[in-house]
């Protein structure tokens, strides 16, 4: 009898990769996953209801926002995907805004940085940046990727919520901080080819024209025009327990119920999906640079011909972009004050 123990744990780790192969194959396992799947829900349903648009405050336009968001939307841009003459067109836009903003020139030409992948024959992400108060602080790099789907068969994929919405946003913060000089430099990159893996974002990195050491922050925003539920998600607290604090001091000042979920794996939260590398923010976290993603829950119109601007909830929005807003204005604060 003794003897049998001690063979038993003499092998425990093989018993233990025994038993979760097992439960991995076992197309049981579902019900504790769903288990824990309710208990995430409850999580969510239990956190603050929203307080509506007048509880935010209002610093950014919301007219200028639609405006763009209308303009990059449309169907003229055709869905602005990498190479064609609507993502020109989408580019031109955003390099002339950062110039009427007086944004220094960040890319490799001006504000371009051309890439190409083997998924992309030739793409260009557009970097412009407001230089901080403090020269010793590293750099807060906030961005939105302006590509979308293109035309496939025929059809306009206009991308209006995925992601004119977050491109809007960052022009309109790039305006506000270039009227009110952060802390931080902040680099806004409005990213190209994000629909085909995230490439413009990796592409800052591998070319080497960001190194990782110098940037402090990443705040990216992919989809924020649509209302489901009044539901905003916040993706990164997970990975970096610190920054919670923050989104409830966001959360204090802002209508939409925010829900810091959608970045811990799934033993923890059952089978919602793992956004973490599922936006531009990805290759920041795996270059170990902490991140905070906003975006709306998942719709029927997404990645759908369907995705058309006048779909945007123009007050949900409104209370969207301020979210993302007061994060990037509290962050560059805090970094400032932590180090
Ligand atoms: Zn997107």
């Amino acid at each position: 009898m003794s003897n049998r123990n001690a063979w038993f744990r003499r092998f425990w780790p093989l018993w233990l990769v025994i038993i979760i192969v097992v439960f991995a194959w076992w197309p049981g396992r579902s019900i504790f996953i769903n288990t824990l799947t309710e208990r995430e829900a409850q999580r969510i349903a239990d956190i603050t209801p929203a307080q509506g648009a007048a509880h935010t405050p209002e610093r950014l336009s919301i007219e200028r926002i639609m405006t763009d968001l209308h303009w990059l939307a449309d169907a003229e841009r055709e869905g602005r995907a990498p190479g064609t003459e609507g993502s020109k067109a989408a580019r031109e836009y955003i390099i002339n805004r950062f110039q009427e903003l007086g944004l220094t020139p960040a890319g490799t030409e001006g504000y371009e940085q051309a890439f190409s992948h083997e998924r992309v024959e030739r793409a260009i992400n557009v970097l412009g940046s407001v230089v901080g108060q403090d020269p010793t602080l590293r750099t807060i790099v906030i961005t939105a990727h302006y590509d979308h789907l293109g035309v496939r068969n025929g059809t306009i994929y206009h991308g209006s919520d995925d992601n004119a919405s977050g491109t809007a946003v960052l022009l309109e913060m790039a305006r506000y901080f270039s009227e009110n000089q952060p802390q931080h430099t902040l680099l806004f990159a409005a990213l190209d080819s994000e629909e085909r893996g995230l490439l413009g974002a990796h592409a800052l990195f591998t070319s080497g024209h960001l190194d990782p050491k110098t940037i402090a922050f990443n705040v990216n925003m992919d989809m924020l025009s649509r209302n489901t539920d009044e539901l905003l998600y916040a993706v990164g607290t997970y990975h970096n327990p610190w920054l919670v604090r923050l989104v409830q001091r966001v959360q204090e000042e802002n209508g939409a119920r925010i829900v810091m979920a959608h970045d811990r794996p799934w033993f923890k939260a059952g089978r919602t999906d793992d956004w973490t590398l599922s936006s531009d923010h990805g290759p920041f976290h795996e270059q170990g640079i902490p991140f905070m993603y906003f975006g709306v829950a998942d719709h029927p119109d997404y990645h759908a011909p369907t995705d058309t601007s006048d779909k945007a909830d123009e007050e949900f929005f409104r209370i969207t972009a301020e979210a993302a807003f007061s994060f990037t204005k509290l962050i560059d604060q805090v970094l400032a004050e932590k180090r």
